[in-house]
């Protein structure tokens, strides 16, 4: 069994599910999904909710309209479901350890598309490393970023 992890940026929260509990991976271009995530568009993969396990931490819950609420890390603030009444929740891809485990199959949502969505990937690209220059903050910057993958305990040591 291929078990898939995930969690917020901070480490507070953490979950975990079976690869076979997946059940559609998507992004949505709704208005209050680009909202809910602060970005072009939400990806979201739904899961079955009696295999969906919190590991670490609870989610906060933000009532988003009479029919869905939205998890999320209360300490730093990453989006992390979509739960709608009564169905299967849905996961944030980009929430995931490894979220190219789950590639999306569907949009949906997309009379709200924003316009330059799609020459997104036509934009001119570097690495991070390219960019790094001596003196630059980057040269000397130090991730508190919780690690793709479980730990032992909470908070890390920093450092
Ligand atoms: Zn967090
Ligand atoms: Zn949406």
């Amino acid at each position: 069994m291929t078990l898939l992890t995930g969690g917020c940026q901070c480490g507070a929260i953490r979950f975990a599910f079976p690869l076979s509990a997946a059940t559609h991976s998507s992004i949505c271009h709704c208005r209050m999904c680009q909202k809910a995530f602060g970005a072009f568009y939400a990806p979201l993969v739904n899961v079955r909710a009696d295999q969906l396990t919190w590991t670490r931490g609870q989610r906060k819950l933000y009532r988003s309209s009479n029919h869905v609420s939205r998890g999320f890390c209360a300490d730093c603030g990453t989006p992390l479901t979509y739960e709608p009444d009564g169905e299967n929740p849905a996961v944030a891809i980009g929430a995931l350890d490894t979220p190219s485990a789950v590639p999306p199959t569907m949009q949906y949502g997309v009379e709200n598309k924003i316009g330059y969505v799609d020459g997104v990937s036509a934009l001119p690209a570097e690495t991070t490393a390219s960019t790094v220059t001596p003196g630059s903050y980057l040269g000397d910057i130090t991730s508190y970023q919780h690690p793709d993958h479980d730990t032992a305990a909470w908070p890390p040591a920093k450092g």
